[in-house]
């Protein structure tokens, strides 16, 4: 009987020659696991979930585009009704937002927020406070307050055109319902934020660049 040559080479036959293909093959499993690894990363950073120390994000330094118009806006709109609203605060700076916390609990003064520096969406330009006017000129928080007649309350009249105008609303918040409180988040939480993802069309730049004061209100 004839000794019939294997058609396939036995495994290890030829170690000269299979060995690069099994490198080959290593390497490429690594390269793709080492994707997979940077690739999840990537996402993770984008959802909030872990930080990059490497990144160091641009602050935002002033109220949202979107968020500055709307709410000018929504004064105009109060105006036509009879309404005179105010905007007490808009953008506020983290260092601003730190010196707010500390009222209450540091510092003399009731306490009006809950949020530390980069907790608030005031410190993203993605949220304004407003008051309203009396006749008298007094900037006040009255809820009840009917100041053009109509049998409803002027701020929840706000409140509704806000709602309209894509806002919502601090007093829907059942732990520390903040009743002058009106934001935009455009999706963004407060964790992906702190981690330096911002809506598109953000104020950003260095903190010593923000001009806006501190005023109540979180
Ligand atoms: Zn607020």
């Amino acid at each position: 009987m004839l000794q019939r040559e294997p058609a396939y080479p036995e495994k290890g036959r030829s170690p000269r020659r299979t060995k690069p293909v099994v490198r080959k093959r290593r390497f490429l499993r690594f390269l793709i696991i080492l994707l997979g690894i940077l690739l999840l990363g990537k996402l993770l950073n984008e959802q909030g979930v872990v930080h990059n120390p490497f990144r160091q994000p641009a602050s935002v330094i002033g109220l949202h585009p979107t968020v500055d118009a709307k709410s000018k806006e929504l004064v105009a709109l109060a105006g036509k009704r009879g309404i005179r609203m105010v905007l007490t605060t808009g953008f506020r700076s983290k260092e601003e937002q730190d010196g707010l916390y500390d009222q209450g609990r540091v510092t003399d003064g009731p306490i009006v927020t809950k949020a530390k520096g980069g907790h608030s969406y005031h410190n993203y330009g993605l949220a304004v406070d407003f008051a309203l006017q009396a006749s008298d000129g007094d900037v006040v928080w009255d809820l009840e307050l009917d100041g053009n007649g109509n049998g409803k309350s002027d701020w929840m009249e706000v409140v509704a055109m806000a709602k309209k105008l894509g806002f919502t609303w601090g007093g829907d918040w059942e732990n520390f319902p903040d009743y002058p409180h009106l934001q935009m988040d455009f999706g963004y939480s407060i964790r992906k934020l702190r981690n330096g993802h911002y809506p598109s069309g953000s104020i950003t730049g260095k903190p010593t660049e923000a001009k806006a004061k501190a005023t109540d209100h979180s």
